[in-house]
């Protein structure tokens, strides 16, 4: 960078020297004149200083500085660089008289200054500020006492002083030495970085040079447009990684604008989908569908929801999506569409593999209903062939304990019935325990006269006779051939002899008729046996009835005997 050495002390201090490496090559005459140093003396004064001047790009350091034989003076510091150059300035400290700059700037500029009521303003000499606004002072945070007679270099942050004392050399050059406007970052008091727009230039008023600077406050705006970058980059992230695709489309069926997406999923480049026709990868058997929904989307409707369509992809693969489409209006026209639309060919594939897989479990199921009908028919079969089992066991259990002839209990039913009640009659202590045996009389001679058949009626009919006069609780049995058993439980001997004379007479009364017309009369003899006070087996009472029947027999028949102890 080419310097006009002469005309940065107006820029930055009349007290400064430049660094150019590592070498001293310029000494500003006020510096020189206060300290009475020459270049090589400040390069030993550097030298022996290193820890001091070795930051970079700082300002407002306080230093003392030396001089030859004169009184050293203590000031704030400024080093600046400026390509290979660095320019170390500085300013004296307490020597700032806020009154005193006041008084010497020309009214020219205070009226200007004064002009420019909404922005900061200040009026440097010789690099030092003379003048600062209310404005100025507030949004750098120094105090008036402080910002006077401080070096302009020292506000200018690192990054924007070359760019400022570039533009401060040129406004030299430039007609009306004004400065091409510029936008500067500026470091508070309290180390804040502040940017400003800066509009400013020299006048001369009685043989001297000001800078005067003008200056807005940008901060919020570039804030506002870092921020809107942010969202700008958050948007086109959000719009080019998003797993949609997104399309604008003008109301003549051209592409404006699309997402990766969309040239990712059909294969297309960018430039060769914008501006193309917006059915460039429809499938062409759906193409004049797609054409008839833009057509009422953009003439009626406005917004298209959930259709599907076939894309055709740049290597020939089919894809369906799903699309949405909405139209954007701007001041009352339809100025383009956004369609936006997602993959949907695996879920349609699963779609129609869980229908082929529906349709399958469903035979399944038509077909399982089969077998359980027919399962449950023959359930059906087998619980009636049970229900039947259980009525001709019913059955065979009682045929098993019954009489065929006379359908009474049987002998074999008689004996366990009898062993039961000789039993019951053991458990009560003072109980009683009566059998009846009764024998038709003379049956052989009967058999003889009217034959076998015959008498197997008279059994038959003699076995009703005997139902019909014993007692419910009593059990009635054919005992054998022609000789029947009643079992009386509870009943003393005489209660079972009147039972005995009840049958006797009501067999002898009765005539026994072979229905043709022939009627014959029978009678039967009964003995009586009888348990008694707990004692006896079963055999004792069938021997007491059998001995009393043989007395009966004895004694000319159709009659009752009760046992006798011989
Ligand atoms: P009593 O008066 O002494 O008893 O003389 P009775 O002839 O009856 O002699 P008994 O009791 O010994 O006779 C048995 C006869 O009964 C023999 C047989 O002919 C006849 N009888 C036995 N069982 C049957 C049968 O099931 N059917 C027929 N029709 N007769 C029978
Ligand atoms: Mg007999
Ligand atoms: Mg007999």
């Amino acid at each position: 960078m080419d310097l006009d050495i002469e005309r940065l002390e107006d820029i930055l201090s009349p007290y400064f020297f430049l660094k150019k490496r590592k070498d001293v090559v310029y000494v500003s005459n006020a510096l020189a004149l206060k300290t009475g140093f020459l270049k090589e003396d400040i390069q030993n004064f550097l030298d022996t200083n290193t820890s001091i001047f070795c930051s970079q790009g700082g300002g407002g350091q306080v230093v003392t500085l030396p001089t030859k034989g004169k009184e050293a003076f203590d000031c704030t510091f400024t080093n600046t660089r400026l390509g290979d150059n660095e320019i170390f300035s500085f300013s004296e400290k307490g020597k700032s008289d806020a009154n005193r700059y006041d008084q010497i700037i020309p009214e020219i500029l205070l009226l200007i200054m004064s002009s420019y009521s909404t922005g900061s303003c200040l009026i440097a000499e010789k690099g030092h500020i003379i003048h600062a606004n209310n404005t100025f002072l507030s949004l750098l945070g120094f105090p008036i006492s402080e910002i006077i007679g401080m070096q302009v270099i020292e506000i200018v942050s690192g990054q924007s002083r070359e760019s400022f004392i570039k533009g401060c050399e040129d406004a030299l050059k430039a007609p009306g030495r004004m400065m091409p406007p510029m936008e500067l970052m500026l470091t508070s008091s309290s180390g804040r970085q502040i940017f400003v727009s800066v509009i400013g230039g020299w006048v001369t008023c009685e043989d001297r040079d000001y800078l005067w600077l003008m200056m807005n406050d940008m901060t919020e705006t570039i804030n506002l447009m870092r921020r809107l970058s942010e969202e700008h980059r958050r948007f086109s992230e959000l719009y080019n990684l998003s797993p949609i695709g997104m399309l604008y489309v003008n109301p003549r069926g051209k592409i404006l604008d699309c997402n990766d997406f969309v040239s990712k999923l059909t294969g297309y480049s960018k430039d060769e989908i914008f501006g193309s026709s917006f059915t460039k990868f429809v499938d062409p058997h759906e193409e004049e569908r797609l054409r008839e929904d833009f057509w009422r989307l953009f003439t009626q409707s406005g917004s298209i929801h959930r259709h599907e369509c076939m894309l055709r992809t740049k290597s020939g693969e089919s894809i369906t999506i799903e699309y949405d489409v909405q139209v954007i209006t701007r001041k009352n026209r339809n100025i383009q569409a956004l369609m936006v639309f997602s993959d949907v060919t695996d879920k349609r594939e699963l779609e129609i593999e869980l229908l082929e897989k529906n349709a399958e479990m469903e035979k399944t199921l038509w077909e399982m209903a089969e077998v359980k009908d027919a399962l449950e028919a023959r359930a059906g079969e087998l619980n009636r062939a049970t229900e039947e089992l259980k009525v001709l066991n019913e059955k065979l259990s009682q045929l098993s304990i019954t009489d065929g002839l006379t359908e009474i209990y049987n002998h074999r039913h008689f004996q366990d019935r009898l062993s039961e009640e000789v039993e019951r009659f053991h458990r009560a202590k003072d109980g009683v325990l009566s059998l009846l045996v009764i024998d038709i009389d003379d049956f052989k001679h009967f058999n003889d006269t009217y034959g076998h058949q015959c008498g197997d009626i008279v059994l038959k009919q003699l076995a009703g006779i005997l139902r019909s006069n014993v007692r419910s609780m009593d059990i009635l049995a054919r005992y054998g051939g022609e000789e029947f058993a009643v079992i009386l439980p509870n009943a003393k001997a005489e209660e079972a002899a009147k039972v005995g004379e009840r049958i006797c007479e009501s067999v002898r009364s009765t005539p026994f008729s072979f229905g043709d017309g022939t009627s014959v009369k029978v009678t039967v003899s009964i003995g009586v046996g009888t348990l008694t006070h707990g004692q006896g087996e079963k055999s004792d009472l069938i021997k007491k009835a059998d001995s009393a029947l043989y007395a009966a027999k004895a004694k000319w028949k159709d009659r009752v005997e009760i046992w006798e102890e011989d």
